[in-house]
């Protein structure tokens, strides 16, 4: 069996798989899935001894990482405690590793980054928000970085994009083309790096 720790003295007797003392904390506050003992000091009934001896942490790991997104980070017991806690409760409490369309949003298929926009007056160059999110199938601005409501939200089906490197004045000029109420509107948008 591979442990993330030296000596993992607690045990999740609900979930079958043995961790450390820091996890056991964690684990301790999410009890509706998790139930904390001491494999030590804590008295044991025979049915809970079979139940680690059938399940252990291999077995927990095949199921409730089955669909764990390749860019998702997995922490181990050196990291601190408010990440090794995200991703006890992603794993455990929401399954998001089970049921890959519980994943929240920065683990499905979401990307958000700034880009140059002309402005539609003015033909200047401003940084706006941009949010790609695969689960709604839209690129989405934003006007202003902490506004909640985006200033446009493009369909992926509706959308088209071509490097327009002259247009735009810029090598990695884009120009993307969408619809908006039946009718074909443009944007102007580019990247220093181009990615
Ligand atoms: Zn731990």
């Amino acid at each position: 069996m591979t442990l993330s720790v030296a000596d993992p003295d607690w045990a999740s007797y609900t979930l079958g798989v043995f961790i450390c003392l820091s996890c056991s904390g964690i684990h301790r506050n999410i009890p509706q899935v998790s139930k904390v003992k001491s494999v030590r000091l804590d008295a044991w009934e025979e049915a809970q001894v079979e139940f680690m001896a059938s399940h252990g942490n291999d077995a927990a790991r095949a199921t409730f990482e089955s669909k764990v997104p390749s860019f998702y980070y997995r922490p181990t017991f050196a990291d601190c405690q408010l990440l090794r806690e995200q991703w006890i409760r992603a794993k455990y409490e929401r399954q998001e590793f089970i049921h890959p369309e519980k994943q929240e949003p920065y683990s499905a298929g979401y990307r958000e980054g700034f880009l140059w926009k002309r402005g539609r007056d003015n033909g200047q160059f401003l940084s706006r928000k941009f949010v790609l999110t695969e689960r709604e199938g839209a690129l989405k601005y934003f006007n202003r970085n902490d506004a909640k409501e985006p200033k446009a939200v493009m369909k992926i089906e509706h959308l088209n994009a071509t490097f327009q490197p002259a247009k735009i004045g810029h090598p990695h000029g884009l120009q993307v083309t969408y619809l908006k109420d039946n009718s074909t509107r443009n944007i102007f948008i580019y990247h220093e790096d181009g990615k």
